[in-house]
């Protein structure tokens, strides 16, 4: 397996393997990686000959006052994971590799990103856009895989590419959890030990949530309160937010008749904000 910590050595590899014919998995990460994103690369290795891990901590997806200085950073860590798991390269630049000075071009959406987390992290969709359009421009992939615990940025990845005729296609991966139900993922390693113990109960809010739309419920309202409160019911104080969007447009729903997206945002102590979401076929 090969690190490579620049955009040259990537290509030259990237090249090689096309010359040879064979298809390019990518899997973008910031690291630290858990059972999430090993399935992302089990699911890669199933479905390209080469896998390219990207491990970046994206400064541009940050708002002010994130935890960016603060999120958790091991590549020595990560590179054994990923050699275990047979991926083929990490790709690991520093932010000036990514953003040498001079950096002025985005990428932004009109839609998608005004709701769910983009309410909250106003800048963090056109960070996430920017940099996975370098990555995609960079590794050239045949297959991106995303996981469908960030719901929106599956969303707008995939308006992305269908939207500026991006030559990859773009493979969901269902959400992995921890046994008692809580996502995986980088950010579980703020919690404390009180705090680990209460988390499960988002993934049970929205279980219940889910049931009781299965049972008939169709005002979003009813849900979203039913969930709210049992989450507030174990002592968490602070809920970003807890929204019912219609799946395509991810514009909030008063009634439930077209296919949704329940998703929310809680946070968890001073450093934690945890989202989960389900989706549901009417
Ligand atoms: P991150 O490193 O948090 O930016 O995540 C990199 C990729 O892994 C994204 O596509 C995430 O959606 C995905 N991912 C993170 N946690 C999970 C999880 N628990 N299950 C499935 N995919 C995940």
């Amino acid at each position: 397996m090969k690190i490579c910590r620049t955009i040259k050595e990537v290509k030259k590899e990237i090249s090689r393997w096309k010359a040879a014919g064979e298809t390019i998995g990518l899997v973008p990460t910031m690291g630290w990686l858990h059972e999430g994103h090993l399935s992302l690369i089990r699911n890669a290795k199933k479905g390209s000959d080469k896998v390219v891990v990207s491990i970046f901590v994206n400064p541009m997806q940050f708002g002010p006052g994130e935890d960016y200085d603060s999120y958790p950073r091991d590549l020595d860590r990560d590179a054994k994971l990923c050699k275990k798991k047979g991926v083929d390269l990490i790709f690991a630049p520093d932010v000036e590799e990514m953003y040498p000075e001079g950096f002025c071009s985005y990428v932004d959406m009109t839609a998608l990103t005004g709701e769910l987390c983009g309410k909250t992290r106003p800048i963090h969709f056109r960070g996430v856009q920017t940099v996975v359009n370098k990555l995609f421009n960079i590794v050239t992939p045949d297959n991106a895989y995303f996981g469908e615990k960030d719901a929106q940025q599956l969303a707008v990845i995939k308006r992305m590419v269908k939207d500026l005729n991006m030559n990859v296609k773009i493979m969901p991966c269902p959400i992995i959890r921890e046994e008692d139900g809580l996502a995986k993922s980088s950010r579980n390693s703020y919690l404390s030990p009180e705090e680990r113990r209460l988390a499960p109960i988002i993934h049970k809010a929205l279980d219940m949530g889910r049931d009781m739309i299965k049972n008939g419920e169709r005002d979003s309202g009813k849900v979203i309160k039913a969930i709210s409160d049992m989450i507030l019911s174990v002592g968490i104080t602070r809920i970003d937010y807890v929204s019912i969007v219609d799946a395509l447009s991810l514009k909030p729903v008063d009634r439930i008749e077209k296919d949704i997206l329940c998703a929310c945002a809680v946070y968890m102590g001073d450093s934690a904000r945890l989202i989960d979401n389900f989706s549901l076929e009417i």
